[in-house]
C-alpha cells in the first residue's frame, strides 16, 4: 500500500502515559469456554494446504486411516458414521436412524443438553418422555427403574442420555444404566451424547453396552466445528433397518459402510476438517486416551480445590454439582458469588487478561439477573497444567479487583492437586 494511503499508526512514543490502569490482555488470548475448545497448531497447520483431489489418491489413503482411529477413540469395533454438522446436527443424525414417526423415546435430562436432544427428538415426530433430574443432580437409577417398569408393553424404543451434560457439568454412570436396563429386560437401544466428554471422560461404548455415540469435533476432539460424529452398534443397525425417519443424506449404513468414496459424505468429503481429525487422532495417539482421561481428572481436581478455597470465604461461590463423583472432568459449572458477580469477572477476565470464561448457560433465563450469576470453565482439550493454572490466576486476580468476596487459599490449594497428581 502507498505510504500516503496507510491508515494513520498509532503514536509509539514511549513518552505518553498509559491513559488508563494497565491493560493486561494482549498477549495470545485463551478461549476457556467449553468449545469450540482451543485448537492445536498442528491441527490449523495440517489444514492449511490446497484442496486435495477428492476421486482418488492420498486422500483415501488418509480417510481410511481414520477409521480404526475413531472407533478406537469411542472404545468400540462396530461402526461410525461422520456428518458435516455440529453437535445439534449430530443428534438429528442419530435421530434420524433411530425412528420412525410415532416411534417413542425416553430422554434422561441433567441440564440443558438432554433438553435439547429430547426437543430436537421430538420435533421429528417422536413421542418424548422426558425424566427432568434438574440442573445440578445426575441421572437417578431408581426413577428410570420406576419408568422401565411401568413401560410393560416395551414402546420405549431408546433411552438416551448425557454423558456429561456441559450446562450444568453433571456426570453420568452410563455403565451403571445399562446394567439396569439388562437387569429389567428392557430392550430399547442406549443412545448416549458424548459431545462434551468425548477424549475428555472415560467412555467404553463397547463395554458399557452403548449403542448408539454422539460426539463433535470442537471439543475434547480438538478440530473446529463442522464435523460430527454417530457410532452405533451392529444391534442398533438391525433393529432400525425400518426407521422411516431416515432420508439419504442422514442414512448412517452407506457413511458406515460404503463403497464408494463419496457415500461416506453423501457427497463432497469435508476435506481440511479431515485433514485436522487427522492431525488430532495422532494427537490423541501420541499421548493415549487413559493419559488424556488422567490429565483432564487432574486439571478438573485443581479447579475444584480452587473452587473450595474461594467458597470457604464466601459459601455463595459454590460449584454446580456438589459430589465429585458425578462431575463431568471437561468443564465446571459453578455460581460465582451472586449475580452480577459471575458476569463482572467474566467480563474483568476476558477485557483486562485475556481469558475468556463460559457464560452459565441453563442456569437462569438470559432475561433473569440470575443468569449474572453462573459461569464455565472449560478444561476441555488441548490444555495442559500452565492454561488451567493461569485461567485460577486470572479468576483470583478478578475477584481481588472487582472485591468479590471469596475465601483465600485457592491457587495454591490447586497447585497441590497438580503436584500429588505428577508424583502418583
Ligand atoms: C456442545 C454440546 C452440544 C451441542 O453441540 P453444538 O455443536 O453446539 O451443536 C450438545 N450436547 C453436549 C453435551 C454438548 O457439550
Amino acid at each position: 500500500m502507498p505510504p500516503e494511503n496507510r491508515p494513520a499508526a498509532p503514536s509509539l512514543a514511549p513518552s505518553l502515559a498509559p491513559s488508563l490502569a494497565p491493560n493486561l490482555a494482549h498477549g495470545r488470548p485463551y478461549l476457556a469456554i467449553p468449545g469450540p475448545s482451543v485448537m492445536p497448531d498442528r491441527v490449523l497447520n495440517a489444514m492449511h494446504r490446497a484442496a486435495p483431489n477428492i476421486y482418488g489418491g492420498a486422500l483415501y489413503d488418509m480417510v481410511a486411516s481414520l477409521w480404526p482411529d475413531l472407533r478406537a477413540l469411542a472404545g468400540t469395533t462396530q461402526n461410525v458414521a461422520i456428518y458435516i454438522a455440529n453437535g445439534h446436527g449430530a443428534w438429528e443424525a442419530a435421530n434420524a436412524n433411530l425412528f420412525s414417526r410415532g416411534d417413542r423415546a425416553l430422554v434422561l435430562a441433567t441440564g440443558r443438553f438432554g433438553i435439547g436432544w429430547a426437543e430436537s427428538i421430538r420435533a421429528m415426530g417422536v413421542a418424548v418422555d422426558v425424566l427432568d433430574f434438574g440442573r445440578s443432580s445426575p441421572v437417578d437409577l431408581a426413577r428410570v427403574e420406576e419408568a422401565l417398569k411401568a413401560d410393560r408393553t416395551h414402546a420405549i424404543k431408546v433411552v438416551t442420555v448425557t454423558h456429561v451434560d456441559t450446562a450444568s457439568s453433571a456426570r453420568n454412570d452410563v455403565a451403571a444404566l445399562r446394567r439396569l436396563m439388562d437387569d429389567l429386560h428392557h430392550p430399547a437401544l442406549l443412545a448416549v451424547d458424548c459431545i462434551a466428554s468425548m477424549a475428555c471422560d472415560e467412555f467404553r461404548m463397547d463395554d458399557w453396552g452403548v449403542d448408539v455415540t454422539v460426539a463433535a469435533s470442537q471439543k475434547g476432539i480438538m478440530v473446529p466445528p463442522g464435523l460430527g460424529f454417530v457410532w452405533f452398534s451392529d444391534r442398533a443397525l438391525e433393529r432400525c433397518r425400518e426407521a422411516d425417519l431416515r432420508t439419504p443424506y442422514w442414512a448412517w449404513e452407506p457413511r458406515a459402510r460404503g463403497t464408494e468414496f463419496w457415500q461416506h459424505w453423501a457427497g463432497t468429503a469435508p476435506t481440511h476438517h479431515l485433514f485436522a481429525l487427522r492431525e488430532a487422532l495422532d494427537m490423541i495417539g501420541e499421548e493415549g486416551l487413559p493419559n488424556i482421561w488422567a490429565r483432564h481428572e487432574t486439571l478438573a481436581r485443581a479447579v475444584w480445590a480452587a473452587f473450595a478455597a474461594w467458597n470457604r470465604g464466601n459459601p455463595e461461590i459454590r460449584l454446580n454439582i456438589a459430589d465429585p463423583a458425578h462431575r463431568g472432568r471437561a468443564v465446571t459449572a459453578a455460581r460465582m458469588g451472586g449475580a452480577p458477580h459471575a458476569t463482572r469477572l467474566r467480563d474483568w477476565c476476558e477485557q483486562r487478561a485475556g481469558v475468556t470464561l463460559g457464560i452459565g448457560l441453563g442456569m437462569a433465563l438470559p432475561g433473569d439477573p440470575e443468569w449474572h450469576g453462573y459461569l464455565r470453565v472449560a478444561h476441555m482439550g488441548h490444555v495442559n497444567a500452565h492454561m488451567t493454572l493461569g485461567v485460577l490466576s486470572v479468576m483470583q486476580a478478578g475477584l481481588e479487583a472487582l472485591e468479590i468476596p471469596h475465601g483465600d487459599g485457592a491457587l495454591a490449594a490447586a497447585a497441590t492437586e497438580i503436584a500429588r497428581a505428577t508424583r502418583a
